[in-house]
Parts: C-alpha cells; sequence; structure tokens
C-alpha cells in the first residue's frame, strides 16, 4: 500500500536552496517532491548544457535533502512522462499519497506563478480540497509585498535610485548613512579595455567536470530538442560545494580586476570567454548559492586583500544588489505587459547564424560561437554584440528573447525579459534603460581587439568592406527619431547624424537597407 503523507511539498528546478526554513526540521508526514518535467524541458528550446546543468543541480539537491533525513521523491523524465504538466502531476501525487496540503515556494516565472495560483485539488478521499500554500523563496533581498514601494508600473524607474535605496536599507558599503569611498557608483572607472600585458594576467577560469552522461541520455531517449554543445562533463557547479570553490576563485582572482575590465572583450585568451567575471549567475539563479552570501563574501575579500579596491567591489555589488533584485521587480510589476512589448515595431527574424556562429562579423561570430560552446556570453557582449545587431536590425523581440531564454546558462525568464527586451532591445520603451543601448562598430573597436582580424573595416560606412553596425546604427536613429530624437541623452548622435550632409545621409542609409535585405549573408 503507498504510504499516505499529509504534506506535498514542490521544490521546483531553480528553488535549490538548502538554507530555506522548509529544510530545518525533518518530519515523516512531509513529502518533498523535485521532478523533471518536459513542461519546463520544452517552454523553449534550451541549450543542452542548461538543460544538464539543471537535472543535475536538482538530482545532487534531491540527493542531500534525503541524506538529511527528509522524505523526497525524485521523479525523472521516464518517470514523469505520462503527465501533460506540472498541475496534472502534483494533482496525481495529491491522490496518490492522500495529501491533505500542498505548499510550494513563490515562482520567479510568471509562468509557474499562473499555473500554481489557480490551482485546486480535491483529496479524493476525504472529498475535500486539498489546501495549497505559498511560501517565499527566501533567497532575494526583497520580498514580493515590496516591489510596489520600489517600482513603479508602466514607468521608468531608474536603477541607481533603486540600488542607493537598498545599499542603505541593507547597510552594505555604508559608512554612518554614507557610501563607502565617497561615492555610490565608480562606475566610470570600470570601462578598461585589455592591453597585450593585461592579456598575460588573465585568470584561467574554474571549471568542473560533473559526469552527466546519464542525463543527456535521458534527454535523448525523450526526444527533448535542444542546441549547442556539451562534453561529457558538465563545467558549471551544480552543488554547493562547487559553487562555494567557484566563488573563492572569484574572490582571490577575478574580483581585483572586476570593475576595471567588466566592459572589456577579447578574443585573444583561452579564457576570453569567462575574463574576470564571477559566472555564478547560474549558482545563483537556481538558488544554490545565495545573494547575501555572495556578496557578503566579496565585501570580506575587498577588506581583506589590499589588492582589491573599493571600484571593483562596488561594481560586483552593484550587479547583485542592484541590476539582479532590480530586473526582477521590473519583471513583476509589469508582468504580461512585459512578453508583448514592442515599442519600436520590430518584426525582422533572427538570421540563422545566431544558431551557428557562421558570420564573417567578427564580433558576432565570436559572441555566438562562445554562446554555443559554454552556454554563456558575459555581459558587455549580451548587450553590445548580439543584442546591439538585433536591435539595430529590428528583430521582433519575441525571437530575440527566445534565444536568449534558451541559450544561456543563467536563462529564467524574470531575468532575462527585463534584460532583453528592457535594456538591449528598447521593447519597453525606456522602463528599464533610459535610452537604447545602441552603437556603431566605434564602441566594439573601442572595447575589444575583434575589428582588426575581421572581414568588415570599421572605420568604413557605406564601402563593401564597411562594418555593418556603422550604418545600420545611423540607420536606426534616422529610423526611430519620431520616437528618440527628443531624449536627451540621444542629443549628441543625433546632432552628429544632422551635420551630415543629404548625400551622405542617402548613402547610409541605402547601405543599411542593403544588409538589412542580405541579413543572412553577413
Ligand atoms: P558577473 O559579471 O560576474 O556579475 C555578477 C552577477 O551579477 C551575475 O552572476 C548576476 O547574478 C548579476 N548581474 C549582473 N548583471 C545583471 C543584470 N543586468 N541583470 C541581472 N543580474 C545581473 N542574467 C541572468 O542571470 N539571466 C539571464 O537570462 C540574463 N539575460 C541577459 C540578456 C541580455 C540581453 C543581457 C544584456 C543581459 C542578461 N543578463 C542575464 C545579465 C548578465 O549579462 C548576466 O547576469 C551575467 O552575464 C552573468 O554572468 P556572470 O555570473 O559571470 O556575471
Ligand atoms: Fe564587428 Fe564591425 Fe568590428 Fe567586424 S569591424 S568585428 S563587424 S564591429
Amino acid at each position: 500500500m503507498t504510504k499516505k503523507y499529509k504534506t506535498l511539498r514542490l521544490i521546483l528546478g531553480d528553488q535549490l536552496n538548502a538554507n530555506h526554513s522548509w529544510y530545518r526540521t525533518s518530519s515523516n508526514d512531509v513529502l518533498y517532491l523535485i521532478a523533471e518535467l518536459k513542461q519546463e524541458a520544452t517552454y523553449v528550446k534550451h541549450h543542452i548544457q542548461k538543460l544538464c546543468a539543471f537535472f543535475n543541480a536538482m538530482e545532487q539537491f534531491a540527493n542531500a535533502l534525503k541524506a538529511s533525513g527528509h522524505q523526497l521523491l525524485h521523479l525523472n523524465l521516464e518517470q514523469t512522462k505520462q503527465y501533460q504538466n506540472l498541475p496534472n502531476l502534483l494533482e496525481s501525487l495529491c491522490q496518490q499519497y492522500q495529501i491533505e496540503s500542498l505548499e510550494y515556494q513563490q515562482p520567479d516565472e510568471y509562468r509557474l506563478h499562473r499555473q500554481l495560483h489557480n490551482l485546486t485539488i480535491q483529496n479524493s478521499v476525504t472529498k475535500t480540497p486539498v489546501k495549497i500554500r505559498c511560501y517565499d523563496s527566501e533567497h532575494f533581498y526583497l520580498a514580493p509585498h515590496e516591489f510596489k514601494d520600489y517600482i513603479k508600473p508602466n514607468h521608468h524607474n531608474r536603477m541607481e535610485s533603486f540600488y542607493r535605496k537598498m545599499r542603505a536599507r541593507f547597510n552594505i558599503l555604508m559608512k554612518n548613512d554614507k557610501p563607502e569611498g565617497g561615492r555610490w557608483n565608480f562606475d566610470t572607472q570600470n570601462r578598461n579595455k585589455l592591453t597585450q600585458q593585461d592579456l598575460s594576467e588573465i585568470p584561467q577560469p574554474k571549471i568542473f567536470t560533473t559526469d552527466i552522461q546519464n542525463i543527456k541520455q535521458r534527454i535523448d531517449k525523450h526526444k527533448i530538442p535542444y542546441f549547442g554543445h556539451i562534453d561529457e562533463t558538465l563545467l558549471w557547479p551544480s552543488n554547493r560545494k562547487q559553487a562555494y570553490q567557484l566563488l573563492e576563485h572569484f574572490c582571490k582572482y577575478c574580483l581585483p580586476h572586476f570593475g576595471t575590465f567588466q566592459d572589456a572583450m577579447t578574443q585573444n585568451h583561452e579564457a576570453a570567454w569567462t575574463l574576470y567575471h564571477s559566472r555564478l549567475s547560474f549558482a545563483l539563479n537556481s538558488k544554490i548559492l545565495s545573494p547575501r552570501t555572495v556578496i557578503n563574501r566579496a565585501i570580506e575579500a575587498y577588506r581583506a586583500d589590499p589588492t582589491i579596491d573599493i571600484a571593483q567591489v562596488e561594481g560586483f555589488v552593484r550587479q547583485i544588489l542592484g541590476w539582479r533584485e532590480y530586473v526582477r521587480a521590473v519583471y513583476w510589476q509589469n508582468q504580461d505587459a512585459y512578453s508583448s512589448a514592442n515599442f519600436l515595431k520590430a518584426k525582422a527574424k533572427l538570421p540563422d547564424y545566431f544558431w551557428h556562429g557562421k558570420t564573417r562579423m567578427n564580433c558576432m561570430s565570436h559572441a555566438i560561437k562562445q554562446s554555443l560552446d559554454f552556454a554563456y556570453a558575459h555581459h558587455i557582449q549580451r548587450l553590445m554584440i548580439t543584442g546591439n545587431f538585433c536591435l539595430l536590425t529590428g528583430i521582433d523581440p519575441a525571437h530575440v528573447d527566445e534565444w536568449y531564454l534558451g541559450i544561456y546558462i543563467d536563462a529564467i525568464e524574470w531575468v532575462e525579459m527585463p534584460n532583453t527586451r528592457g535594456m538591449s532591445q528598447f521593447a519597453d520603451g525606456g522602463w528599464v534603460a533610459t535610452k537604447p543601448y545602441c552603437s556603431s562598430g566605434n564602441y566594439i573597436n573601442k572595447m575589444s581587439d575583434y575589428c582588426k582580424d575581421c572581414h568588415y573595416d570599421v572605420k568604413a560606412r557605406t564601402s563593401a568592406d564597411a562594418c555593418p553596425f556603422n550604418s545600420l546604427y545611423w540607420n536606426f536613429l534616422d529610423k526611430h527619431k519620431d520616437k528618440l530624437a527628443k531624449n536627451p541623452r540621444l542629443s549628441m548622435p543625433y546632432r552628429n547624424w544632422n551635420k551630415m550632409n543629404q548625400d551622405m545621409q542617402t548613402d547610409i542609409i541605402d547601405k543599411a537597407q542593403d544588409l538589412m535585405l542580405h541579413i543572412e549573408e553577413l
């Protein structure tokens, strides 16, 4: 006979928070559930490393909970294949174990929130409804009920103001109510390019070698569609021990230069894909690591290590306490409106090279191939290479979202969407960014070494070999002048555009339109 439990507690794949208060005591009346589900593996086509990382991390989390005395049901794709979706599975388990109450942690995605929030289940034996209760995930600094105090829906909310409020409220890098170091933000010191000398000092990335062959076979057997590349092992941290090791590696080798080279890009180094970035986003977004642990450890390292200055640690804290918490609040305050936002009415198709990286644009080829190889690109590659290209060529934000949501190891809609549709594509009309993050080849050349080995000439605008980003940039500004010309942060580029003579403007627009017609051949 099947054992009965009073309570079923659902743990989603991105809720692997071992410090959650749920786990402080164990009870034989409580059954925890961790399940590989087809609905989660297929709501978008994912990179294979992302699928393996989540399934592996879930498996390890399940084993750790079992080992600490909790009752746990870990179901793999084979065991959940008959359930159409999560509610079907929960309903079936509630009947099977005669569950009286179902508990879950607040999902971070609207998609899952809707499924769970609307759920009603009847206990088939007692004929009474199963009690359903939602808990906080106990991961973020801000609780959902506080979003409204920080972010006004359907409006631009300055990240910088949000960040200062968070610093003061949580007393992070503060001295007597003033920001430590005398300034809130050291962003202007975070814009260095890598010199030859700098290249020789880039640390080797810390990677792991977790065997994922069984998981990969299961994914193949169940014909889950995926793309990208994986070796026999997973290089991403998929348990607490590994996540702490990566955090330690970051504090020791990367934090001393994190801010300085935050926006730099290179192709000339084995570790070009990581540079001084932490690569903690998967561990954070799956909640294996808490943002408090990461921030506290980075500040502790800064205090102990004189080679880490305030600009480095402030830059890092800003990403997590600022950007990460901010985009989550923006996502939830705007909910469904985000997924249909298309302020610039972009409708072009994503070129095929986004799926294989074969393009003569060296920057694009490098950023895309790296994303396919590692399921990772650092922020400025996402924003100023692939994102910038999609923005300038008017790719439909739904296609852009789909690509970003599928390809990156850390991509979960609450963080992916405001970054992609908002910050990168300006499809929200400015809820996140004060202006579109658009640039010509000049910016890419300034921050990287891509251009010198490119088929295209970064200095040229209209010749056959001219860098596509150049004419596309001016064409973008011209095309959207009704919506953008009054933006004070764009007054300088519009002044420069207006200074060009009519013939030059016509040549540039003709060139851009020709490039768009032949976008697949670039
Ligand atoms: P680091 O550079 O080491 O930064 C440290 C941490 O700060 C990150 O791990 C992350 O948790 C946080 N962080 C930094 N920037 C942001 C940001 N803009 N928004 C939220 N958190 C931030 N991040 C995701 O976690 N998931 C996504 O799906 C995602 N999609 C993006 C799409 C686009 C178009 C852009 C421009 C950015 C996106 N980002 C996303 C933000 C950022 O690029 C990644 O968080 C970062 O590259 C992850 O690498 P890292 O851990 O090495 O970050
Ligand atoms: Fe990219 Fe243009 Fe530079 Fe080529 S020349 S790498 S296309 S910015």
